[in-house]
């Protein structure tokens, strides 16, 4: 994988997923490809980041900082764009500096990234009070946020053909691309979501503090799909993820999509799904984070 790749939005395309048991039940399954985008820096990290880039470069700021786990997506992507439009940044790391760093890390700080490693404790009250420095630009932890969303909501006009989905199914971490998502719909399709957090209730509300529309009552996040809680997997995930790509050709990430992946066919089993529908899941990327897993581990 390297780091320096170009982004080409041009990779993206829709997969249709050939099953018996979507046949079973009158269902069909396209997949919109966002993990195309870059083998580092995939998927919806790019989008949730494009204005917070712009409110950078209207204001008067030397910098951007942002917050992040030591295999964090999003700090990933935003070492890519500070690299990429000469921006500097700072990514404040979650933990104490590790002996080794992590693929993510070691990525982030080829493309110039400053790391500035925080315990648990000064992480969370930094993120939660940026310090008063007017100089940098604070980008919130996962891109949270309107201007994330906004970002995000428009990863439903790159392709055509949207109206013709019932669901729109994609993970949720923060919630900023699902409110996204949920903006740029349509009134017929339900926007559905899947926790990789455990226990985290207050998403929805998190949701709906970002969405401006009537997509409220269309909006339905599951909680029971995150196998022991963020980032946590067994080898059930494990062996879903390589059948995925031996029998579809789908490569998934264990911390997100892999997750969402599983609950579309769960929910299918559980008929949730109205026959006769049309499912458009977002594979929203995140591919770089299995390079934590033991080399061996996965087929692809
Ligand atoms: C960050 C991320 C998500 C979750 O996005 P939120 O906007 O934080 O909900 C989903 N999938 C992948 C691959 C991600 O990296």
């Amino acid at each position: 994988m390297d780091i320096f790749n170009e982004l080409s939005l041009e990779k993206i395309f829709i997969q249709k997923i050939e099953d018996e048991q979507l046949n079973k039940c009158r269902l069909k399954l396209d997949i919109l490809r966002l993990d195309k985008i870059h083998p580092v820096v995939s998927g919806n990290k790019w989008y949730k980041l494009k204005y917070y880039i712009n409110e950078f470069a209207e204001g008067n700021y030397n910098s951007i900082t942002t917050f992040g786990g030591p295999f964090s997506n999003h700090i990933i992507a935003t070492a890519y764009a500070c690299f990429v439009q000469k921006i500097k940044c700072t990514g404040y790391i979650r933990g104490e500096e590790p002996k080794v760093y992590s693929d993510t890390l070691s990525d982030a700080k080829a493309l110039n990234m400053q790391l500035v490693f925080l315990s648990r404790n000064e992480y969370g009250k930094r993120k939660r009070h940026p310090q008063n420095d007017v100089s940098t630009f604070f980008i919130p932890e996962g891109g949270f946020g309107e201007t994330g969303a906004r970002g995000a909501s428009e990863i439903l006009n790159i392709i055509p053909g949207i109206p013709a989905y019932d669901y729109i199914i994609s993970a949720v971490g923060t919630g900023t691309m699902m409110a996204g998502i949920a903006n740029a719909s349509f009134r017929h399709q339900k926007i559905i979501g899947i926790s990789v957090f455990k226990n985290n209730y207050n998403l929805v509300n998190e949701v709906f503090s970002l969405t401006g529309n009537d997509s409220e009552k269309r909006i339905n996040i599951f909680h029971d799909y995150h196998f022991g809680g963020y980032a946590k997997y067994n080898q059930l995930l494990l062996e879903f993820m390589n059948k995925a790509w031996v029998q579809y050709f789908v490569p998934l990430d264990f911390v997100y999509t892999a997750k969402t992946f599983y609950a579309i066919f769960d929910l299918l089993q559980k008929k949730y799904f109205i026959p006769g529908s049309k499912i458009l899941f977002i594979h929203s990327g995140g591919l770089q984070g299995n390079r934590s897993l033991e080399k061996g581990t996965l087929l692809f």
